[in-house]
This record gives structure tokens, C-alpha cells and sequence, in this order.
């Protein structure tokens, strides 16, 4: 079947990569990672904003 040979995009780093890899949507752990960081940073900015503006209060 010409489907397992199907490559898809990382969403972090626009590489090509199988799309059977375990690591899908990202080429790799690394870009799950960075994902999941990025992810994590933004929640965590805007709690943290969250709590400076109650105590600035
Ligand atoms: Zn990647």
C-alpha cells in the first residue's frame, strides 16, 4: 500500500516525517516537548498575570 509511505508535517518544525511515527503530530519527542512547553508557558503567564493583578489591588 502506497499509504505507509505517507509523510505528514511536524506542527513545531514543518519537517516531513512517517506517518506512522509514535511521536505524531511531531517529528519527534523533542518537538512534542516544545509543544507541550509552549503549551504549559502560556497557562502558566496568564495565571501568573492573573495573581499580580490581585495584588496590585
Ligand atoms: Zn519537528
Amino acid at each position: 500500500m502506497s499509504l505507509e509511505n505517507k509523510k505528514i508535517k511536524c506542527i513545531i518544525c514543518n519537517s516531513k516525517f512517517d506517518i506512522n511515527s509514535d511521536t505524531k503530530p511531531f517529528c519527534s519527542k523533542r518537538c512534542s516537548n516544545i509543544d507541550l512547553k509552549n503549551w504549559l508557558d502560556e497557562k502558566y503567564s496568564i495565571h501568573l498575570d492573573e495573581n499580580n493583578y490581585e495584588k496590585d489591588i
